[in-house]
């Protein structure tokens, strides 16, 4: 558990060294922790060490750490989402990274408004062009982000994207750069964050305009060896 502190502290200075290099300010990136896979216990320790901010990838598995942990931390919907699932997201999350349809923005509209709430939005880009991802693809993303800016009950703020698998983090690079292009062409209001970066990539993800990150592996360790 001791090691969950230790790489939250490292965790954190690469981010602020990551910021400084390009001239930014290291308060402006809000670091979100990916807790797939993570126990509750897991959870607890990273918030006692001031993380705010919690990123899960199934409804299921949230809902369970929900009721244990509560809305002491922001959640994030970090993973694809089922319309048939969508009642359920509403009950737990605050943002929802994955938007690729209108009809799944439609359907969350509803069922926040319905619920008294506002959920905060971001349209998922498949920047890595990978058929296994999901996404719009970036010729779509303005054309969808315009036509959800709209619905009652959730608040588009932004895009998020995910970088091909590669061997040094640098390769990542242009396919953030093209992001963070389409991200300036939204209007003010709709660019709040541009979610890109994660364990192997954050710093590249940082320096090409990211301001929110999501970590996994680098704050609780390799996924495989979790029990
Ligand atoms: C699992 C996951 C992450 C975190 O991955 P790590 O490599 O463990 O940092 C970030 N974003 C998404 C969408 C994920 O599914």
């Amino acid at each position: 558990m001791l090691r969950i502190a230790e790489n939250l502290k490292s965790v954190r200075e690469r981010i602020e060294t990551a910021a400084r290099r390009v001239g930014r300010s290291p308060e402006e990136i809000v670091l979100v922790a990916v807790t797939k896979t993570r126990s509750v216990e897991e959870i607890r320790e990273a918030i006692a060490h001031g993380v705010e901010h919690i990123g899960e990838n199934y409804v299921q598995e949230a809902e369970k750490k929900f009721v244990e942990i509560g809305t002491a931390v922001h959640w994030h919907m970090i993973g694809h989402l089922q319309r048939n699932k969508v009642k359920h997201a509403v009950e737990i999350f605050d943002f929802v990274h994955s938007i690729d349809s209108e009809q799944l923005a439609r359907e969350l509209g509803r069922r926040a408004k319905a619920a008294s709430k506002c959920v905060d939005v971001m349209v998922e880009v498949n920047i890595s062009g990978e058929q296994s991802k999901f996404g719009v693809e970036p010729d779509n993303a303005l054309d969808l982000a315009g036509s959800i800016r709209d619905i009652p009950g959730i608040r588009l703020c932004g895009f998020m994207g995910m970088a091909p698998i590669v061997n040094c983090p640098e390769e990542a690079r242009p396919y953030f750069a093209k992001l963070k292009q389409l991200w300036d062409k939204l209007p003010d209001e709709n660019r709040i964050f541009l979610s890109m970066g994660m364990t192997q990539d954050f710093e590249v993800a940082i320096e090409e305009g990211s301001n929110m990150v999501r970590i996994g592996t680098a704050i609780f360790g390799s996924r495989e060896l979790s029990p």
